[in-house]
């Protein structure tokens, strides 16, 4: 009888947990990391510092990332969509991650007869609630939770990536977040941060909603990607100042709290 395929993979986020996971599979799964696949789902979109990161990754664990691209760039689902996405209608997500993921893992189903796919996670075993909102469940791949089988939380985490000596993404200096620079989830004192960091990417993100609006008589119901205010509006100096009192304090909390306050300055 043929033996069944079987593929062991990983999913990058270009954050640190599931850069944690691919350190510690190398140090404790050898078998599984020599036949594991690193793959992110490139939105094409991501932080420079993302970038930068997973080349630092390839490096570190001397194994290639596979890229999975959009079929459509987001450009042409703007386009398409005709209008932002929001936590309310994320067809961003759909678009950029899951469809060319599932495409990813098609790919590895054809002229397969039911290969197992193990999919590894980086959920830890402090987040458990996180590993409910699975995907992915079906009966072709079996999600894997190494951090949680083996009681691993946030400071387990934080100890393997100062111990490969990789550390923590550079975008945490400013940000706390990965993901698109225009995406809708961020805070305003966060675009405030793109803007100081990268003001090309805020002002490519503000570009859409200027176009947008010129297109719409300036008639256009939501504001753009923020739901309160518009990108243009955020940096009107009397609103960076509001903005910017309310989230010192909030930045300072969640440093602590996550321990990464002593990490960065
Ligand atoms: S990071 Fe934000 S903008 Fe990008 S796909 Fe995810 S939800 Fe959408």
């Amino acid at each position: 009888m043929e033996d069944k395929k079987e593929y062991h993979i990983l999913s990058l986020s270009g954050g640190k947990d599931s850069t944690a996971l691919a350190f510690f599979m190398r140090d404790n799964m050898p078998e599984i990391f020599e036949k594991l696949e690193l793959v992110f789902c490139d939105t094409e979109c991501e932080l420079p510092e993302t970038y930068d990161y997973l080349n630092k990754i390839e490096v570190f664990l001397n194994k290639k990332i596979i890229r999975i691209k959009p079929e459509k760039s987001f450009e042409h689902l703007m386009l398409l969509h005709n209008y932002f996405p929001s936590p309310i209608k994320r067809w961003c997500t759909v678009e950029l991650k899951t469809k060319p993921f599932k495409n990813f893992i098609a790919n590895k189903l054809n002229g397969n007869k039911k290969p197992i796919i193990n999919l590894f996670i980086g959920i830890r075993a402090d987040e458990l609630q996180r590993a409910e909102y699975n995907k992915y469940k079906n009966k072709i791949i079996k999600e894997i939770y190494p951090f949680v089988d083996y009681g691993l939380s946030y400071s387990d985490v934080m100890k393997i990536l100062e111990k490969s000596g990789i550390g923590i993404p550079k975008y945490y200096e400013w940000s706390n977040r990965s993901g698109c620079y225009f995406c809708p989830f961020q805070s305003k004192n966060n675009w405030l941060n793109l803007y100081e960091n990268h003001p090309y990417l805020f002002f490519k993100a503000k570009k859409y909603e200027d176009d947008k609006n010129q297109k719409n008589n300036n008639n256009y119901k939501r504001v753009g990607w923020n739901m309160e205010m518009s990108l243009g509006d955020m940096i009107n100096p009397e609103n960076v100042k509001k903005i910017r009192k309310y989230s010192t304090r909030v930045r300072k909390n969640y440093l602590q709290e996550n321990k990464l306050y002593n990490l960065l300055y």
